[in-house]
């Protein structure tokens, strides 16, 4: 499988990655063959988060002996320093290895996060300096989902990576942001790239993505079948064709009015709901265990805020692609009820 150089890392990775979050879902043995089964198709690039549960011990059990053959990027959220430190060696421990190859900050939306990640005051950065010195981490990088927020962390030059949401709905970051990692030698890590699961043609997905030949991307996958189709498209015709254009625009038409970029515009909110997670539930639904978002945490807290909209439709005039944000937040804050209900009936 063809390689690229990831930005100033000098990591030689496959331009197709693994996305770690969906083998949760699975059983501990099926969760190792699918892992097993990337590395067998020549995939070099392992994504997972201390946040993912057991998703780290699942890729550190399948990489057992092969380790040194894989590059494996994991992240933590950045609360404070012990708790990165703390993270990191749960991460080591999980993952059954020594050194992680690329340790990200995970979900950096915002300037104020940034600015305080980088403030020396906050010590937070100069826990992932120190476990480089360590030798316990190789590369420092940084995810986010928010563009403005995203390119100023890339022209901070403190972070070696960066992963963004891509795909041909989300083709914002051609434009800007692609073009100034290159210029600041960043590598680009492509996340989202069936758009969380709302793309249903996977062919046209990957071809639309092919054609960026410095990104690698790490679809999530759950099933072998899944990596065996999407390694295929990279050996296949990269092409775009007249027909394959016709397709994306019928499916950008399609979901054009209702994709939410979770790029927070729309924000503050004067009941505190986050919107763009209220907005992108259903793929949370396509792609996590339920008790992950119905018992307790972040995402049923930010539910049943979003169930105390007042509809004074503020968000809606700060959106730049005019979703009707009140009308998709009952929509699915609906969908939210339905889920909860059907769960407690199955246990009771
Ligand atoms: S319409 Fe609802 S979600 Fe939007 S700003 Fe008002 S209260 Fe918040
Ligand atoms: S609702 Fe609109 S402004 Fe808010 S995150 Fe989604 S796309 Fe951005």
């Amino acid at each position: 499988m063809e390689k690229i150089r990831l930005g100033k890392t000098g990591m030689m990775v496959t331009r197709l990655g693994f996305g770690g979050i969906p083998i949760q879902r699975l059983n501990e043995d099926d969760a190792v063959k699918v892992v097993r089964r990337c590395l067998d198709l020549g995939i070099n690039y392992l994504d997972t988060a201390n946040g993912y549960t057991t998703s780290e011990e699942r890729i550190g059990k399948a990489v057992k002996g092969r380790r040194k053959d894989v590059f494996i990027a994991t992240k933590s959220f950045p609360g404070t320093p012990e708790i990165i430190e703390k993270n990191l060696e749960l991460s080591l421990k999980r993952l059954d290895t020594d050194y992680i190859d690329l340790y990200q900050f995970h979900g950096i939306n915002d300037t104020k996060t940034m600015d305080r990640i980088l403030d020396p005051e906050s010590g937070l950065y100069n826990v992932f300096e120190k476990a480089k010195k360590e030798g316990k981490i190789r590369h420092i990088g940084v995810t986010s989902h928010q563009m403005d927020t995203a390119k100023a962390l890339v022209r901070t030059g403190r972070f070696e990576t960066l992963m963004f949401p891509f795909n041909f709905i989300t083709s914002e970051p051609a434009d800007e942001l692609l073009p100034l990692c290159r210029q600041n030698d960043v590598g680009f890590i492509v996340m989202k790239p069936l758009a969380g699961g709302m793309l249903d043609n996977a062919r046209i997905a990957f071809k639309y993505l092919l054609q960026f030949k410095d990104v690698v991307t790490i679809p999530g996958i759950e099933k072998i079948s899944e990596i065996e189709e999407i390694a295929g498209y990279y050996e296949g015709p990269q092409r775009i064709t007249a027909a394959d254009r016709r397709e994306m625009q019928r499916m950008r038409d399609k979901l054009g009015t209702r994709f939410c970029r979770r790029c927070d515009y729309c924000q503050p909110c004067q009941q505190g709901i986050a919107i763009s997670m209220v907005m992108t539930f259903p793929t949370f639904v396509k792609r996590l265990p339920p008790d992950w978002y119905l018992e307790g945490g972040f995402i049923a807290d930010n539910m049943a805020k979003a169930a105390t909209c007042v509809q004074c439709g503020e968000c809606e005039a700060r959106c730049p692609f005019q979703l009707p944000i009140r009308e998709m937040i009952a929509e699915n804050c609906k969908l939210y009820e339905e889920i909860k209900a059907a769960h407690q009936k199955k246990a009771s």
